[in-house]
């Protein structure tokens, strides 16, 4: 173990690895990779997706949403970013599988 010369401890800079992991390195020597800290943001023009942030690196993707059904008031709610919507598109897409296109143009409909 390094002992670390900044007054208080390590200060780590976060650098991204991979869809799972980053690196986080203090300039005395010392480093770790680990986990993401995973937040989900919410893309008011993209119903279909939300982001995946990393708080520390920066780190993002784009991920479908998960939905859960909310029974009381008929709406599926996604568990990661608690988007909901009473058209989740799980059924178009199921459909849109050999015609991926067909998903997209719905999602427009739905404000016409
Ligand atoms: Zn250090
Ligand atoms: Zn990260
Ligand atoms: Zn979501």
């Amino acid at each position: 173990m390094l002992i670390c010369y900044h007054i208080g401890g390590h200060v780590f800079a976060y650098t991204p690895n991979n869809v799972s992991t980053h690196l986080k390195e203090c300039d005395c020597g010392y480093s770790i990779y680990e986990y993401h800290s995973i937040t989900y943001l919410q893309i008011p023009r993209d119903s279909s997706a939300h982001r995946v942030v990393c708080t520390k690196c920066g780190y993002s993707r784009l991920e479908g949403h998960s939905y859960r059904y909310l029974p009381g008031s008929n709406l599926y709610e996604c568990i990661y970013c608690g988007y909901s919507t009473r058209d989740p598109g799980i059924i178009l897409y199921s459909i849109s599988i050999t015609e991926p296109i067909f998903f997209e143009r719905s999602k427009e409909n739905e404000f016409m």
